[in-house]
């Protein structure tokens, strides 16, 4: 079964954990290591042929679009992942209209693409913002991969749909719902296959949350970032609970990346999703 592979396009300071430490006016100082991490998951990704959607944060776009240009060259699906990485729920409508609209201006300049998806950063998407979908429909966007059906400090929607469901906005039209991947456990919805989840099961754990799901019927909807394969990156002391959440098995994680590309097949969420190759409930 076709799994979905989704990659989010931030630098080491764009990250939420670190976002006190760096804030937007302080990027453009920072030693970028985007350009070498966002190549290594390329090549990963051919070597598998594997195909993923990658969701790209604006303001990378913009400094460096050859980057967006060489992850549409290999046939992957171009996203945006806002434009300055900063949390849905703290924004108004209007910020966030400027923000959604900045990134896809400098993603499509980018590529000569057309944005179809939208991931929030940090998954901050909360079922009170109603607003956010019909922005999402102003800017054409069919697909938003930002509500995370678990419970989390800083995000999460326990009660959401586990799996792909469509949100109407009006009559007639209506965005595509993608939630990353859960389990039920102990009568809980347990996050299994993206960033720190991914970092810190162990790979039968996931080999076999994958598994359950695709007999189940569903494709997993996987994600990871590209800093999660650089193990040189500045190591920051940003107290114990970001410590553990960024750098978390950074040293193993590529090697279980290739694992996972090895026994499973992943393609865009276009492709798996959105394109027949899985129907939507
Ligand atoms: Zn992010």
């Amino acid at each position: 079964m076709l799994n979905v592979m989704t990659v989010d396009v931030e630098d080491w300071f764009h990250v939420q954990a670190f976002s006190h430490i760096y804030p937007v006016s302080e990027w453009n100082s920072q030693r970028t290591r985007i350009i070498a991490n966002v190549i290594k998951t390329l090549e990963i990704l051919h070597e598998h042929r594997a195909k993923a959607t990658f969701f790209i944060l604006g303001w990378v776009a913009q400094r460096f679009p050859e980057i967006v240009a060489l992850i549409h060259d290999r046939g992957h699906e171009i996203a945006s992942h806002s434009q300055y990485h900063r949390l849905v729920y703290n924004l108004s409508p209007d910020e966030f209209r400027e923000d959604l609209r900045q990134s896809i201006l400098h993603i499509e300049q980018a590529a000569n693409v057309t944005v179809r998806g939208y991931r929030a950063p940090s998954f901050s998407v909360r079922p009170q913002q109603k607003w956010i979908w019909t922005i999402f429909r102003e800017f054409g966007i069919e697909f938003d991969s930002s509500v995370f059906p678990v419970m989390h400090d800083t995000y999460g929607t326990p009660s959401a749909p586990r799996f792909p469901y469509k949100v109407k906005v009006d009559e007639g039209s209506s965005v595509l719902e993608i939630p990353p991947s859960t389990i039920r456990w102990a009568g809980m919805n347990v996050p299994v296959a993206g960033g720190g989840y991914l970092r810190m099961f162990p790979y039968w754990f996931t080999k076999r949350a994958i598994r359950k799901l695709n007999s189940e019927g569903h494709p997993a909807i996987v994600y990871f970032h590209p800093w999660e394969l650089d193990v040189h990156q500045k190591r920051l002391d940003a107290g114990l609970k970001s410590r553990l959440r960024h750098y978390t098995n950074l040293s193993s994680f590529e090697s279980k990346l290739h694992r996972l590309l090895a026994e499973f097949e992943f393609s865009t969420i276009s492709d798996v999703v959105i394109g027949g190759k899985k129907t939507v409930a």
